[in-house]
């Protein structure tokens, strides 16, 4: 994961706080507020009202009923808390219903991973069961899925070890550099760098036989802290469970790229297996640092470079010398799954949906990862349920999601998304969140369009710390040791362009369930969360114990985040002129556009033309200056005025849309941003462009460069429209 050092001005200017909640006197509020014609007598009484609700001790409660139980998707502990969900959604009175899909899903039926040195003698048979000593009172379950990746194959192999650090493209280029040759064995690879799905894709691509991935204490556990249950990080038995399906090809169910995969489509639909791209065809299996020290250590060969060595207590080498044998038996099936929508009718632009969704299935508890989201989400629905309970309406419907199956490939929220791909090519916006609470770090990712939009709901919200979220984000910026965390959180937002001196607000990658909406669809889209050491992601230990000793044992945190997703829900719904900045957007493609000609330069990569998409680009900007004023002017139009430019400005993003999609993965269709195809997590922005720059095709380049040059121009006639 990049460092993110942060860029703050010294002079970095302050908005009056609006409120002080809890801290005695409310402060009646003056800011004016982009989007909105009288900020101060439309929406400052209702902002209030409803951040009065949200309830630090039934967000704990909620987590901890949701957590009672491993919860995996699909199985009958996942499908009651659906249920739990939508009692909480009709009590608030949304209009609620569970909405099933079918999705190929595997579960292990057994899995099995032994090894032995050069001279046949036994060093480990696993994989070993999650354990810590004492106090833990979740890990004895039987429920307990034994740990596996979410899409690997069953495979019972056996062959040589060989170790590949972080398995990126880099490390593969090394080993060859090293006249080592993979085929054929059985490549371990640590935890970090990008997404697990992404270094069994390399090995495949390197004729692996398979892959184990393991959580190096270097990166994840004694070397970061206090292992638990003494501190927050990742204990020896721990494992990193976790789907490995190729997303950056397409997400969603592997059967039914860009259709929804409803429990009544015929099977003439769903494309044969030997068609789908986003499986590997490879096995593979996540282990602790227990189970992967004595195959590491029995390694011979070369030794690892000094950056790839970890913190176990001997010196990696590459290989051979162990032995790996892996027999995993999955079982494949067309799985129901449940999603839960709740919605409340808008009363003035009806068909403008504002969507916010969190996943509810876990790999386990899933204390963190998700249901610190989904508890956050349940107090902002009561929030806004007692909204409803004065009589307030929203101008635009609002759509609540608690998707199912986001850790086998974002499933729930694909397939629904694509189910409803018509009516939300009108939805204004897609608000995620997902690990809500690891810790007391606000941080937050979004379309530049909704950067400024992201900072003004957080002035409004109070920190527990005192002052606003915003800033307490601002302090927590400047401290880069605390943002620097783990690199094996999946949902931590990513590098942003810099644009601007004011608090950083990330770009999108993928890794959660914002991806069908903003790089399928188009719908602006934004994540958020607030973190802190988080050593037990996908383990057995993301569960209710662990979190109130380590991320929020008073769930004020909690209460912080709900008050933080409602607030952006009820500011998009009840806005008067939709608040996009897209000279902010202009500036990001701009600066996005730079940065791939220096690379290009720098890798020696020539012959691309880059001038017709940068004065694009600067275009786009300048007309984005002149609709700001229309903008701002505008929110005192009549109805229909509004209207009509509310959907104009929601065109300009669905222009960065191109119907063919990116080259070899038709299913993403945004030319500014997709996740990388090498990294998987991180966000690869102006993807064309820079991964056929990355490849050394100039052919493609241009190409992409075309495609890209014309979908800003497309953009820019919704604007130019717009400022007339
Ligand atoms: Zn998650």
């Amino acid at each position: 994961m990049p460092s993110r050092v942060p860029v703050l001005s010294a002079a970095a200017f302050l908005l009056p706080t609006l409120f002080f909640l809890g801290a005695g006197s409310a402060t009646p509020p003056s800011a004016s507020i982009f989007g909105y014609h009288d900020f101060a007598a439309e929406e400052a009484h209702t902002d209030q009202t409803f951040l009065a609700v949200p309830d630090a001790k039934l967000a704990g409660e909620e987590l901890k009923t949701l957590t009672a139980e491993p919860h995996i998707a699909a199985s009958p502990e996942d499908y009651k808390t659906a249920q739990y969900v939508a009692s909480k959604f009709k009590e608030a009175g949304l209009e609620t219903s569970i909405v099933p899909y079918k999705a190929w899903l595997n579960m292990p039926k057994s899995v099995k991973v032994e090894a032995w040195d050069a001279a046949g003698n036994v060093l480990m048979t696993g994989p070993t069961p999650e354990h810590v000593d004492g106090k833990d009172p979740f890990q004895n379950d039987p429920r307990v899925t034994p740990a596996f990746n979410g899409s690997s194959p069953s495979g019972d192999l056996t062959a040589p070890a060989v170790y590949a650090n972080y398995c990126r493209p880099e490390d593969f280029q090394k080993l060859k550099e090293m006249n080592i040759d993979v085929r054929g064995d059985i490549v371990v690879c640590r935890y970090g760098g990008n997404f697990r799905g992404v270094k069994v894709y390399i090995a495949q691509q390197h004729q692996a036989a398979g892959v184990i991935i393991y959580s190096d204490p270097a990166d994840d556990g004694y070397y970061r802290g206090d292992m638990y249950p003494h501190g927050p990080y990742r204990p020896a038995t721990a494992v990193q469970r976790g789907s490995v399906q190729y997303m950056f090809k397409y997400p969603g169910d592997a059967l039914t790229p860009g259709i929804a995969s409803r429990p009544d489509l015929p099977a003439s639909q769903r494309i044969p297996l030997d068609q789908v791209t986003s499986l590997p065809t490879i096995p593979s299996e996540p282990l602790s640092y227990h189970d992967a020290a004595p195959i590491l250590e029995n390694l011979g060969g070369p030794d690892a470079p000094r950056e790839w060595q970890g913190a176990l207590p001997f010196t990696y080498h590459i290989g051979p010398g162990t032995k790996v044998h892996m027999d995993l038996k999955m079982n494949y099936e067309y799985s129901t799954i449940w999603d839960v929508i709740g919605t409340i009718d808008g009363t003035e632009f009806p068909n403008e949906w504002v969507v916010a969704g969190n996943h509810r299935d876990a790999w386990v508890y899933g204390a963190v990862d998700p249901n610190s989201g989904t508890a956050a989400m349940l107090e902002a629905v009561h929030g806004i349920g007692a909204l409803l309970k004065t009589g307030w309406k929203p101008k635009r419907r609002i759509v609540f999601c608690s998707w199912d199956a986001e850790e086998e490939g974002l499933i729930g929220s694909t397939e629904w998304a694509e189910d409803h791909a018509a009516q939300l090519s009108h939805a204004v916006a897609y608000f995620n969140t997902d690990v809500g609470v690891s810790g007391p770090n606000f941080d937050a990712s979004a379309v530049p369009s909704l950067k400024e939009f992201i900072r003004n709901v957080t002035k409004e919200v109070p920190s527990p710390k005192g002052g606003t979220v915003y800033d307490e984000w601002k302090k927590s910026q400047a401290d880069a040791a605390a943002r620097h965390r783990l690199g094996v959180q999946e949902h931590a937002s990513q590098e942003a362009a810099v644009v601007g001196n004011d608090v950083r607000v990330g770009d999108l990658g993928s890794g959660s369930d914002f991806t069908p909406f903003i790089q399928h669809l188009g719908v602006p889209s934004t994540d958020i969360g607030s973190g802190g050491p988080y050593g037990v992601y996908h383990s057995v230990f993301d569960n209710y114990a662990w979190f109130v000793m380590n991320a929020d044992p008073t769930f004020v945190y909690e209460q912080e985040m709900a008050r933080v997703f409602g607030l952006e829900v009820l500011h998009m719904a009840d806005a008067d002129v939709l608040p996009y900045d897209y000279v902010t957007y202009g500036k990001a493609i701009s600066a996005y556009l730079d940065a791939a000609q220096k690379k290009a330069e720098a890798d020696g990569v020539t012959g691309i033309d880059f001038s017709q998409a940068k004065a694009a680009a600067e275009k786009f900007t300048q007309l984005a200056e002149k609709v700001r004023k229309t903008q701002e002017r505008a929110a005192s139009g009549s109805p229909q005025q509004l209207a009509d430019l509310n959907s104009q400005l929601r065109d300009v993003e669905e222009g960065f849309l191109s119907a063919p999609g990116l080259p070899n993965r038709p299913w993403f269709k945004h030319t500014i941003y997709a996740p990388g195809e090498y990294t998987g997590y991180a966000a690869v922005v102006i993807p064309g462009v820079n991964e056929a720059i990355d490849a050394k095709d100039v052919s493609q380049a241009q190409s992409q460069m075309s495609v890209l040059t014309q979908a800003i121009g497309h953009a820019s006639s919704t604007l130019e429209a717009i400022a007339k």
